[in-house]
């Protein structure tokens, strides 16, 4: 399934049946992190060598057997838990965040995160589960749900549904992540890149390095001398930056997957009312990264790729599909935000989508909405209750 070098043989290889740790060279590894229940399988957790100690790119799910692996890819690396230096999260999903609590306990490290994805986990371990039901079944009732739906979420708050939710006990992080700004990581060039969409904090990790496996290749040359022909034709300072630090290699957490397309729902956040459209963020995102061509992608799920600007365009393509299915939907009559997540094409049957699921669906279609009314192809009809959509020009 991957091209990308294995751990030598008589290194221990992390105890899991998906790939070995990776050593992508020049100080930079990957270590499979399984996710229990999961078909995504595992995370690509990143350790990077810096002159202060390795660093981790991510963490992995907080469950027993993750963290047996991290620690045995850990050990394959020539490293260990307690010799890690800092954390650095990609964003504040449990796949990704869940073991930065316990890796900065048994080791000191510091964690670093963007402050929109920090924010979340803020309130994550502030509000209580009564409050998140209360919030999730008022939102899917004004997006058009059936009672029947919303069913489970009103026995449960009927019943007390106290407590806390999944997420209660991650990590808050020490530092704060400033877009466009290189980590204080002493010997490395690494920039973090603000790509909000999958989530409102997410980045990506550009290390500003020369790729290991094409130092002095004809490609590498070749880029060069195509680099040096577009400085000399860019105006001004800021221009000409940008342009040296394209290449290198690009750490894209779920945001530049090589098959998958991710999630893009909406930013939950039951204490603002702001209208966010994070589908425009995102294909935003998307074409910053294309722009900073680098020479290979490692993201946090799958496998390592080269071609970012093709992956780029095959997820621009795949949005304004789905955009324009959704736009001809609504041409039809008009719908509410349910009604349209029933009447798109998912990967099953919508009847065979279980609750959860349909939850995600539902933000998902309303992302969308969002989109095209942002970008005057779809309004409210005024006065509808729950609100319904129609198309516009
Ligand atoms: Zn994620
Ligand atoms: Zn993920």
């Amino acid at each position: 399934m991957t091209n990308r070098p294995q751990a030598a043989d008589d290194e221990p290889q992390a105890a899991d049946d998906g790939p070995g740790v990776g050593d992508h060279g020049g100080g930079v590894w990957s270590i499979p992190v399984p996710i229990p229940d999961n078909p995504l399988g595992h995370t690509l957790v990143h350790l990077i060598e810096t002159d202060a100690g390795p660093v981790l790119i991510d963490t992995g799910w907080d469950d027993p057997a993750s963290w047996q692996a991290l620690a045995d890819g850990l050990a394959a690396c020539g490293t260990s838990v307690d010799a890690l230096h800092g954390v650095v999260v990609t964003h504040h999903h449990p796949d990704h965040h869940g073991l930065s609590a316990r890796v900065r306990e048994e080791s000191g490290a510091w964690i670093a995160m963007h402050p929109a994805d920090a924010a979340i986990v803020r309130r994550t371990r502030d509000s209580d589960r009564r409050q998140w039901l209360g919030y999730l079944a008022e939102k899917l009732a004004a997006a058009g749900a059936p009672d029947s739906h919303t069913a489970p979420l009103r026995t449960a708050l009927a019943q007390g549904g106290s407590g806390t939710l999944p997420g209660a006990r991650a990590a808050l992080p020490d530092r704060e992540i400033e877009p466009n700004e290189l980590l204080a990581l002493p010997g490395r060039r690494l920039r973090a890149v603000w790509t909000p969409g999958h989530t409102p904090g997410h980045v990506c990790l550009h290390l500003e390095e020369q790729h290991p496996g094409r130092e002095g290749s004809r490609d590498d040359a070749r880029e060069r001398r195509q680099e040096g022909g577009e400085e000399r034709s860019l105006e001004g300072s800021r221009e000409r930056q940008q342009a040296g630090r394209r290449g290198g290699r690009l750490f894209s957490g779920d945001h530049l997957l090589p098959t998958i397309s991710p999630h893009i729902g909406l930013y939950e956040d039951p204490d603002s009312d702001e209208i966010t459209d994070p589908l425009g963020d995102y294909l935003d995102s998307l074409e910053r990264i294309a722009r900073l061509r680098p020479a290979e992608v490692l993201p946090a799920h799958q496998h390592a790729f080269a071609d970012a600007r093709a992956r780029v365009d095959e997820l621009t393509a795949h949005h304004a599909e789905r955009l324009s299915d959704l736009r001809a939907l609504l041409s039809d009559r008009d719908l509410t935000p349910w009604q349209l997540a029933e009447a798109m094409r998912w990967n099953r049957p919508w009847e065979q989508i279980p609750f959860g699921s349909r939850n995600i669906a539902v933000a998902e279609a309303e992302a969308h909405l969002r989109h095209l009314v942002e970008l005057g192809h779809a309004e409210a009809v005024p006065g509808s209750a729950p609100v319904t959509y129609r198309a516009t020009g």
